[in-house]
């Protein structure tokens, strides 16, 4: 046997004994990132869909503590809407895409290729079922238009509360640190456009964010649709 032909057979056994496939290099990060959306924000500069002033899903994103994240890794399985048909119903409820000119299915398959793909480490998120339903399951969880309501914050065209009292009111409500993400607008007011709820990437229960803000200022608006 040539020396090249030894070669060839080492690697396809050591890749065999290494996990087989062609994507057996984890990424690493440190937790899971539940990305919630409030549509008006997002619908304020995109021609969205008809929506309500509900709290959605956006996605379910591996974080570092650093704030880094992996994006669009290699994963064995592979987008496939098919196997999503069983958990319809709840998706389109709580995960369903705001703009006008996308699909559902576009949504999903970019959340789970360019974020999803990298949760190998994440027992309970790698695969495309485990991935959207065990993200359900962790938003279910999540009650922010009670915890805001029960702090007097509603959705306001003229209100503007401060970044402290979301943080406290969500941390009441949900029993750990979140981390709020606004849109600001040059020279205007910090709109909400997203509460981040960082989850233990094994368990998936909430665990403290390590950052308490992305970039909201220290007023905040929360607006309405209408
Ligand atoms: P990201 O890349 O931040 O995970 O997701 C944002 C991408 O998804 C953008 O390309 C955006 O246009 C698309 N997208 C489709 N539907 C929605 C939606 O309902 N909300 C948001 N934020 N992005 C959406």
């Amino acid at each position: 046997m040539s020396s090249l032909v030894l070669l060839l057979l080492l690697t396809a056994l050591a890749s065999l004994v290494s996990g087989g496939g062609a994507c057996s290099k984890n990424h690493h990060f440190d937790f899971v990132l539940l990305a919630i959306q409030w549509p008006q924000t997002f619908c304020s500069t995109t021609a969205c869909v008809p929506h309500a002033d509900r709290w959605q899903i956006h996605g379910a994103w591996p974080e570092n503590d650093d704030a880094t994240w992996p994006s669009n890794c290699c994963t064995n399985h592979p987008f496939d809407a098919s196997l999503l048909e069983s958990i319809e119903p709840e998706l389109v409820a709580s995960w369903k895409t705001l703009k006008k000119s996308g699909t559902n299915e576009k949504f999903w398959a970019h959340e789970y290729n360019k974020h999803g793909s990298c949760a190998h480490d994440a027992p309970l998120l790698n695969d495309v079922f485990k991935y959207f339903n065990n993200t359900l399951a962790a938003f279910r969880e999540v009650h922010l238009e009670k915890w805001l309501t029960a702090a007097g914050i509603v959705p306001s065209t003229g209100r503007q509360y401060s970044a402290r009292h979301f943080d406290h009111a969500i941390q009441v409500g949900l029993g750990h640190d979140a981390q709020l993400s606004c849109v600001n607008r040059k020279g205007g007011v910090s709109t909400i456009s997203q509460v981040n709820i960082c989850l233990d990437k094994i368990t998936l229960k909430p665990i403290d964010c390590p950052l308490a803000d992305r970039n909201c200022k220290t007023n905040i608006a929360y607006r309405p649709t209408h």
